[in-house]
């Protein structure tokens, strides 16, 4: 659980526009503001959103401590 709330939770400060309501403001957290985009996150596809979400879970996954 980093900042508040467990992985995989929706953020409170992501609207609904999927936009973060706090960027740019200095309570945005500083683990959001060092994840970057990389080809790597968001694949090569359309459907960056996507890559990016299973990434994301694989990530969590793999770093689950035993
Ligand atoms: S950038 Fe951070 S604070 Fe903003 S919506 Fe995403 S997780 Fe939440």
């Amino acid at each position: 659980m980093a900042n508040g709330k467990p992985a995989g939770v929706r953020c409170i400060q992501l609207g609904d526009d999927l936009r973060c309501m706090i960027f740019g403001d200095p309570r945005r957290p500083a683990c959001c503001a060092g994840l970057q985009p990389s080809a790597q996150m968001c694949g090569a596809t359309d459907d960056a959103r996507g890559h990016a979400l299973a990434w994301l879970t694989q990530l969590e996954i793999d770093t689950q401590p035993d």
